[in-house]
This record gives C-alpha cells, sequence and structure tokens, in this order.
C-alpha cells in the first residue's frame, strides 16, 4: 500500500480512493450536478475527457508539482467525475483516450520525481509505485536508474524501435540502464491499462441530474471516431489483426502501423482511404498520420514508395497471425493469390 502525500494524490490520483476522499469531504455526487460551485469541477472533468478525446494531456493546476488545497480538490474531484462521465458515456474509445492521456500526464510527474535531486522521498516515492504497480525493481545508480535485465525484457517487449533492443542498451552485472525518461517510457503502455482496467472495473453508476448535458456532449464528440472499415475476405491474418486493433482503440505499435499503410497503398487504397482507419488510435493527430502516409506512398520527401515487410520481418515484430491459408508466402501481399 503506497502512502499518498497530497501533492501526489493530486499529480497520481488514480492510485488514491477518489470516492473515500469524496465521502471524507463531505461531499455526494448529486451536489456536483446542482451546486453551482461544484460544477466547476464537474466543467474540468468534461474538459480533462475532451483533451484526452483530441489527443492530448490535460494541464492540472499544480504549481511545480505542487498542490494547493483547492488545486488538490479540483484534480482529484476533476478525475472521479470525469470517470463518472466516462462510464455514463460507455464509449471505450473514450475511455482507452482518456487512460492514455492520463497515464502520460503521471509519467511527466513521476519522470520530473525520479530525477528530483533536491528531496529524496519524491524519487523513492517514483519508485516505490513503479515497483508496486508494475513490480519493475529500479534502483539509482548515479545519473541513472538500473533496473534488472528480466524486467526490462518483459516490459520492452512491445517496443520494436532499435534503441530499445538489449543490444543496443548499456548493460552492467544483470543490469540495465536507463534514463528517467526511459524509465517511465518504459510503463505507459501498462500505466493507460491500469488507468482503464480501473475505470471498466468502476461501479455503473446511474445518470445524476445535471450529468446529462456533459454526456450528450461526450457521446456526440465520439462520434468522429466511428469510422468506415477497408477490410475485405483477401486481407491476411496480420492485416485484420492491426485492423481490430484500431478499431478498438487501442494502441498498434510504429511497426504495426507501418506494415498496414505500406499493405494498403500496394493493394492501391488512396491515403484519403487509408487516414480514417487510424482516428481511432489514441494518440491520433490528423496532420502527423498525413504526413507520414505521404511519406510511405513516396508522394513526399525522397519520392520512395515503401514496401510491406516480409512475414519473416513481421513474425520477429510480433505482428504475425499465421493461419494455414499463410502457407509458403513470403509477404502478406502474397496472401490469397497463390490459392487461385
Ligand atoms: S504469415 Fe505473413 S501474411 Fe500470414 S499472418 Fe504472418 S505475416 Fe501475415
Amino acid at each position: 500500500m503506497i502512502t499518498l502525500g497530497k501533492d501526489e494524490i493530486a499529480k497520481y490520483p488514480f492510485l488514491a480512493d477518489a470516492g473515500q476522499y469524496l465521502k471524507d469531504k463531505g461531499f455526494t455526487l448529486q451536489q456536483f450536478g446542482i451546486d453551482p460551485v461544484l460544477k466547476i469541477p464537474l466543467e474540468k472533468a468534461f474538459d480533462r475527457v475532451q483533451v484526452s478525446a483530441d489527443g492530448k494531456i490535460y494541464k492540472s493546476d499544480l504549481i511545480d508539482g505542487e498542490a494547493s488545497d483547492i488545486a488538490l480538490e479540483n484534480e482529484v474531484f476533476s478525475f472521479l467525475l470525469a470517470i463518472v462521465l466516462l462510464k455514463l458515456t460507455g464509449i471505450t474509445t473514450l475511455i482507452k483516450r482518456f487512460a492514455l492521456a492520463e497515464a502520460r500526464r503521471a509519467e511527466k510527474y513521476l519522470e520530473k520525481d525520479l530525477a528530483n535531486i533536491t528531496d529524496d522521498s519524491k524519487k523513492e516515492l517514483a519508485i516505490k509505485i513503479i515497483d508496486d504497480l508494475f513490480s519493475i525493481q529500479v534502483k539509482k545508480q548515479d545519473d541513472f536508474f538500473i533496473i534488472p535485465i528480466s524486467n526490462y525484457l518483459e516490459h520492452s517487449i512491445n517496443f520494436h524501435e532499435r534503441e530499445w533492443k538489449l543490444v543496443n542498451r548499456r548493460v552492467k552485472n544483470g543490469s540495465v540502464f536507463l534514463t528517467p525518461h526511459e524509465t517511465v517510457r518504459l510503463i505507459r503502455k501498462e500505466l493507460s491499462n491500469y488507468i482503464s482496467s480501473k475505470i471498466f472495473n468502476a461501479k455503473m453508476p446511474s445518470m445524476i441530474s445535471g450529468f446529462e448535458e456533459p454526456v450528450k456532449k461526450l457521446n456526440s464528440l465520439s462520434k468522429k471516431f466511428v469510422t468506415y472499415t477497408v477490410t475485405n475476405g483477401e486481407y491476411p491474418p496480420c492485416i485484420k489483426h492491426a485492423i481490430e486493433i484500431l478499431e478498438k482503440g487501442e494502441n498498434l505499435p510504429h511497426s504495426g502501423r507501418f506494415m498496414l499503410a505500406t499493405f494498403l497503398l500496394s493493394r492501391n487504397q488512396s491515403i484519403e482511404q487509408i487516414a480514417p482507419l487510424f482516428k481511432n488510435a489514441p494518440d491520433y493527430n490528423e496532420r502527423v498520420t498525413l504526413y507520414q502516409l505521404n511519406h510511405l506512398a513516396g508522394t513526399s520527401g525522397s519520392g520512395t514508395q515503401y514496401s510491406c515487410p516480409s512475414c519473416e520481418k513481421l513474425k520477429t515484430q510480433n505482428l504475425c497471425f499465421a493461419i494455414p491459408e499463410c502457407n509458403n508466402i513470403l509477404n502478406p501481399l502474397q496472401f490469397g493469390k497463390k490459392r487461385k
């Protein structure tokens, strides 16, 4: 059990028993729907969800990571009310995007606390949070944080970029050396999953008077995430799986996005047809998506069109979900062709 101070409750509200905090303060959820003063945290909660739906991170009222009494109440109440709004809305994509944005927000504070050179208690608490939540034993060594190789391999499994490969890391005496930024980056996905599972497992509240309007607005906001699916029976399982991940609003690694985009481009899908598939990705950014697709299609940058990776490469990236019909093909683009 982690004992949190007031700054930590505001920074990491998902670790606190926000419901109990509400009771301790003598409030009920119903009051937030009718009391003009208490409507402010409700508006903040709506803002918190809306900002996350846009792929951004909610800006807290904390100053240098410290919470005044008012800021503490606003942070905890708006987090709790955001969960109530999400439960009442019941839209998985909004929940996933909120969880990712909150994980990224917490990541900033964790990184700052780890790097704190004036207050060891902040560093120790950040280390304890990482250990308690994700069973990673972090220790400080000089300017780095070291974690056992087994922990590193277990948690870096979804990273496909070269710098995360163990051979490219500094390793000594069975430990991997990481900067504060890398230490918290390692747990982003798990932190996001931790927050979303808390929301999914939270008790479903009944509609509260005064909450109808923000719930209605969030329902309408979520319509932009409904996409049509560019799919047909000839797609290989790796591609179907990637599309399913995006449809569920889950995070598809960079290598998966590369595979999907290059496959569809090779199948003569236009950028306008492909771009909407990525709309549900928790970190979706329209401008960046279009830029990347144009780059892969060779319509910008060097003019080179990138090819869909081989099945062998996709296997090493954990993106292959082979079925018997994949037999003997070397590239997903061959799927279905050999059988004709
Ligand atoms: S064998 Fe190739 S086509 Fe089949 S799922 Fe794996 S990567 Fe995709």
